[in-house]
């Protein structure tokens, strides 16, 4: 341990170093399914330090494996997850920019903040000759956010879930969250399809998607259900519809997201926006109304006393950060979803992620990366 507290001393003066690889992971466009150039720049920096054990995986994921040299019988295997990809798209390039404070561009916090904690762990892991008891598989996963539906880390559970016993997932903002918590989640597409269409003032009255759609999103968020104020919430995006202006529209579509920290919560709402759909399907027998589920999760707790958690927090507390337990939806979501013990933390302190004025503020990475660098040791270390 000695060793890794001399090798922790030394990051805070590694700040410029850090911001400099954050720049660049940054600087390269990864929208949701098209990582692929961020993850071969990132294959190329791990090459660049030596480390031999890489490959790309069906989904597209980078994975890294360090297995244990130790030759104990109780070894377990820690996974540690980073999503490369960003919520919008930036177009061909990401515009950078910077002040003496703040760092703006999208992307720079989530998850590219996350993305050079974890190659920086790496390089230390290997610099270091760091060998620990047990087995480190290192993910630098597709397809996070959105519509990706944590795609990549699916694929990774489904090649090494049965042999992984925690996961450290480092995500972008917020140093000092600990994430123990799944927001449940029903996200769908739907499509009303009024079959007939036609002329707006002679065949005024047939029924028009566009109106029936509107209704349905009118009824829904009308329910006494968010009135109330219980742990649910609702989404309506991407709102499309046929038709012009003298022509009855004949089909209309939105996304459709259904979130809440309680699985009966969740329930009712979904049951709600059912019996919605069925009073509208009832009213016109002709017409269409579809539902196609993109994901459906369920909410998941974990305690928040678990040894991951505690491990967690010791090491924040440690480094004067103030821990926050609190409930998310990350890559997480997957592991937690079957009963993986599971932890998020943040590696930088950042707004307006998901957006195009997303920025980071530059002092929060260097102790955003001692923090994600001591969890991960202390994690494989003494778990
Ligand atoms: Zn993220």
């Amino acid at each position: 341990m000695k060793k890794i507290d001399y090798i922790i001393d030394k990051i805070s003066k590694q700040q410029q170093k850090l911001l400099n690889l954050l720049i660049s992971i940054a600087s390269i466009p990864s929208p949701t399914g098209r990582e692929r150039k961020k993850i071969q720049f990132i294959k190329k920096i791990i090459d660049e330090y030596e480390v031999r054990n890489t490959l790309i995986d069906n989904a597209g994921n980078l994975i890294v494996k360090f297995p244990s040299k130790s030759k104990g019988k109780s070894k377990k295997t820690i996974l540690i997850v980073a999503h490369t990809d960003t919520a919008c798209d930036p177009g061909e390039k990401v515009k950078i920019k910077q002040d003496d404070k703040y760092i703006y561009g999208h992307g720079i916090c989530d998850n590219s903040s996350g993305v050079t904690a974890l190659l920086s762990t790496i390089e230390l892991i290997k610099k270091n000759n760091l060998e620990f008891e047990n087995n480190l598989i290192i993910g630098f996963t597709v397809s996070e956010e959105g519509l990706g539906a944590k795609k990549g880390m699916k694929q990774i559970i489904k090649d090494y879930g049965k042999q992984i016993d925690a996961v450290i997932n480092v995500e972008s903002h917020n140093i000092g969250r600990v994430t123990n918590q799944v927001i449940g989640q029903y996200r769908i597409k739907l499509s009303v399809n009024a079959k007939t269409g036609g002329h707006s003032f002679r065949d005024f009255g047939k029924p028009n998607a566009n109106i029936i759609l509107a209704q349905i999103i009118s009824d829904f968020s009308n329910t006494k259900l968010f009135q109330e104020k219980e742990k649910a919430t609702f989404n309506i995006a991407q709102m499309k519809g046929e038709g012009s202006i003298n022509t009855i529209s004949k089909t209309a579509t939105c996304l459709f997201e259904i979130r809440s920290d309680d699985n009966k919560n969740l329930q009712k709402a979904k049951k709600t926006l059912g019996m919605i759909i069925s009073k509208y399907k009832k009213q016109f027998s002709d017409i269409s109304i579809e539902i196609n589920v993109s994901a459906e999760i369920p909410a998941v707790v974990f305690p928040a006393n678990h040894k991951i958690y505690q491990i967690t927090m010791d090491v924040q507390k440690k480094l004067d950060i103030v821990p926050n337990i609190n409930s998310g939806n990350t890559d997480g979501d997957i592991s937690m979803a079957i009963g993986i013990p599971t932890v998020t933390i943040g590696t930088s302190n950042g707004w307006n992620t998901h957006s195009m004025n997303e920025y980071l503020e530059k002092k929060s990475l260097a102790i955003g990366f001692k923090q994600v660098f001591m969890v991960i040791c202390s994690i494989i270390s003494s778990y």
